[in-house]
């Protein structure tokens, strides 16, 4: 057979010809209006931003950072960027100050394409920055923090269509993300092109998000947060519709666009799928065929309200920024029989193309009976194989990825997280599982969000405390909370501790922060009844 090389490049090609009619639209928020650009004018201003970039120095292997929301213009960076040899790398916007400038000057980017209304963000971290060269601003905005800076349409503007792309070596870095170092600084991963054209095309398929022409995602998860899920260049694969939310992600906001431009697929973490459940009850989201929800455990009782009062499906899906992300996702097989919830509210099966297994902590390979507990550790082609400038060898294990998530694998490859290593609470010797106690608790009407963190305990060693945020005008007590639990759970599982906040910390994507929740208790910041 040939051997052409895998780049995204190809990607970029074939979604601004074959789907050149296809859209991105783009939300400047409820008072605001809607920018739609066709696939083939975006090809156009992707050759545009290529010779810019071309002509500002950038070259084969540079690194061009982007700190932006969800936009057109940061569909071009992802376009461009790897299109021309360079790697892309997408910066977190919510990452602290110094994890923003060790990133950066990590990956040594050259250059940052930066929407405006986040240049006050970038200003703090400018000065730390040694090796950004040019910081090109998308839009109007307060700049002054960032020194020189180029506008973005201006740049482009001097460029016309018809850039000649080189031919890449499909084994190099396309892009790159950091985790979000929840210990420790981050950690950088990079995708080759070979990585992304692959795991993008699995990504449309009828085993993973079924995305296909005609199709419109709402991409509410960033596109700095693991690729997107790879949503944004499965769109250009399959000729679907981009709708780019932009900062407007709140829950009222976020409904009103989905009435307005009526997509089909989205994907969030599931925080943001409960803001909108609380804030927008009566939103018509009746055009969604499902989405896409995964970053932390969706609790089954957020999928049954979706089902009940949205009408749209909830689909449980399981990666992390090392596996490009999409690894597993919990659709219920084709032969199945039974109660659908079953299958739906268990984490994810793994997908064609990657190989998963579960390892006792003395490394040996564990049974798939849907019992047996370990670490999952996972390979293939959208797998990282190392972090970038980072010799974390305890992260491998013989060529897999150790996933720092514990659970159980069934016979027909369904994965089921029970904790993520570092989050299990062991007491008197036996493990609790976190994700487990907050499923239970989020079934409770009375509970919006709930975390459960292990704190020190002189007689079991740790014991789970419940950090639980009551729902509107609901009053749920402790006690009234542990009768709830009292059958659902193993009884030496309930907590008896327990402390009620007005928000649970989130991490930069959105996540339950239990680092924050630990650092909280240690500080005696929280008011905890027993
Ligand atoms: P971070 O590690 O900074 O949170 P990632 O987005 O890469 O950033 O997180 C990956 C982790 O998120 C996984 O290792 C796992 O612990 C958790 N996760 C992702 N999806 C699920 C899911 N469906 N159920 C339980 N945990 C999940």
């Amino acid at each position: 057979m040939q051997d052409r090389p895998l780049s995204i490049g190809h990607i970029f090609q074939h979604g601004r010809t074959i789907h050149g009619d296809a859209e991105i639209l783009t939300w400047n928020g409820p008072e605001g209006a809607l920018e739609t650009s066709t696939f083939s004018e975006v090809g156009d201003r992707v050759d545009q931003l290529a010779a810019a970039l071309q002509r500002l120095g950038v070259s084969e292997g540079d690194r061009v950072g982007t700190f932006m929301w969800n936009n057109q213009r940061h569909m071009e960076a992802y376009l461009a960027i790897p299109s021309m040899g360079a790697v892309l790398h997408t910066l977190n916007i919510r990452l602290f100050p110094d994890q923003l400038a060790y990133v950066i000057n990590h990956a040594a980017d050259r250059v940052i394409i930066v929407d405006a209304s986040l240049a006050p963000l970038l200003a703090r971290v400018r000065d730390q920055l040694t090796t950004v060269e040019h910081l090109i601003v998308c839009g109007e905005g307060d700049t002054s923090g960032l020194g020189d800076t180029l506008d973005y349409e201006a740049l482009i503007g001097q460029e016309s269509a018809g850039f000649e792309y080189p031919v890449i070596d499909e084994r190099s870095a396309a892009a790159m993300c950091y985790t979000s170092g929840t210990t420790g600084n981050p950690k950088g991963v990079a995708y080759s092109h070979r990585s992304t054209w692959i795991h993008s095309l699995a990504v449309t398929s009828s085993q993973a998000l079924r995305v296909k022409e005609g199709d419109r995602i709402l991409l509410i998860v960033p596109q700095f947060h693991a690729n997107a899920w790879g949503m944004p260049y499965a769109a250009w694969w399959v000729g679907c519709d981009l709708v780019m939310p932009q900062q407007f992600l709140q829950g009222g906001p976020i409904a009103q666009l989905i009435e307005e431009t009526k997509p089909t697929i989205s994907g969030a973490v599931p925080t943001v799928l409960s803001d909108i459940l609380h804030s927008a009850p009566d939103a018509d989201l009746s055009s969604l065929d499902y989405i896409v929800c995964g970053g932390s455990a969706v609790p089954r009782s957020l999928m049954e309200a979706y089902d009940d009062v949205f009408g749209v499906e909830v689909v449980q899906a399981w990666g992390m920024t090392e596996t490009s992300p999409l690894a597993a996702i919990a659709r219920v097989p084709g032969r199945a029989d039974g109660d659908p919830m079953q299958w739906r509210a268990r984490t994810g099966r793994v997908l064609p193309g990657v190989e998963i297994r579960i390892c006792a902590d003395d490394g040996a390979s564990l049974p798939w009976d849907g019992e047996a507990q370990g670490e999952i550790e996972i390979r293939g082609p959208w797998i990282t194989a190392s972090y970038v400038h980072d010799p974390t060898e305890e992260k491998f294990h013989d060529g897999w990825l150790r996933t720092g998530d514990v659970g159980s694998i069934d016979h027909q490859g369904f994965i089921q997280i029970s904790d993520r290593a570092k989050d299990v609470i062991k007491s008197g010797g036996e493990w609790i599982s976190s994700v487990d106690l907050e499923n239970e608790l989020m079934a409770h009407p009375g509970v919006r969000e709930a975390a459960v963190v292990g704190i020190p305990d002189d007689r079991w060693d740790e014991r789970p405390l419940a950090c639980v945020v009551r729902a509107d005008g609901a009053g749920a007590t402790g006690e009234e909370l542990r009768g709830f639990l009292d059958g659902r759970v193993a009884k030496w599982w309930i907590p008896e501790r327990w402390t009620f906040l007005d928000e649970i910390p989130k991490t930069s994507v959105g996540k339950f922060s239990k680092k924050d929740l630990r650092t909280m208790f240690q500080a005696g910041e929280l008011t905890v009844e027993d």
